[in-house]
């Protein structure tokens, strides 16, 4: 899989895709990632990527031509599954998208900054919009991390154990139950008798009430989803 981010503060995701399960997951080949600065494509000396918005409204908008030609320019180079852009009023993320996603063979993510991006862009290069939550970030680098995230954890191969991605809350609709790890018991705490008692099946059965219960109290509406 390939995932082109395409930004203009490429510094904010050197980082967050540089450690863990995505440094490892590109290490091992498993995706490549590729982070464009949207400045080198801009058509002046100062690399002006912004200009003011029609109409009079407060900050600056996100031009077309850069980002109009360099997704040109990928696109000649192969073909993209989804061209994502990173928006607060786009489709709401969910596992059920990142599992789609993460079937996909190259997708590119546009993140905005400023007031937004110039509509055009939306309308005529854009084929999906998402969204990381009802509230308003400075630009897109951050919900591109979480979008990248989640789809490559799910490549397999990505983690040690792919069985636990596939455990992981929201994949068969439910909160993961509890987890605990040694000593088996801190401070008086103690570790539910049952996980240690090695009886594998009344173990799953423990874990799966548990999840029910969970998903009961903290999350009902993914029951009747
Ligand atoms: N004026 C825009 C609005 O009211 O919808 C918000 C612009 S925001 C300051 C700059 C950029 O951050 C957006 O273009 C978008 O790419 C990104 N962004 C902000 N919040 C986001 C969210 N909740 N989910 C996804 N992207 C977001």
């Amino acid at each position: 899989m390939r995932i082109d981010i395409l930004t203009v503060v490429p510094e904010l995701l050197v980082s967050p895709l540089n450690e863990s399960i995505l440094k490892r997951a590109q290490e091992k080949g498993l995706v490549e990632i590729v982070v464009h600065n949207l400045h080198d494509y801009a058509h002046d000396r100062r690399k002006t990527t912004d200009d003011y918005p029609f109409g009079g409204e407060a900050g600056m908008v996100l031009k077309c031509e850069p980002v109009f030609e360099l997704i040109e320019k990928l696109q000649s180079e192969r073909h993209y599954d989804e061209i994502i852009y990173t928006s607060p009023d786009g489709v709401p993320y969910n596992q059920h998208e990142a599992n789609r996603l993460s079937t996909l063979g190259n997708i590119i993510i546009l993140c905005g900054h400023y007031k937004g991006i110039d509509h055009r862009i939306r309308e005529h290069l854009v084929t999906r919009e998402i969204s990381i939550g009802d509230y308003v970030l400075t630009g897109g680098e951050i919900p591109a991390v979480v979008i990248a995230d989640a789809v490559v954890r799910l490549i397999p191969g990505a983690i040690g154990d792919e069985q636990s991605a596939l455990s992981d809350s929201f994949q068969d609709g439910l909160l993961e139950p509890p987890v605990y790890t040694r000593p088996a018991e801190y401070k008086g705490w103690r570790v539910p008798d049952i996980l240690l008692s090695g009886h594998e099946a009344r173990i799953a059965d423990w874990k799966h009430t548990q999840a029910i219960e969970r998903t009961r109290r903290l999350r009902p509406n993914l029951l009747n989803d």
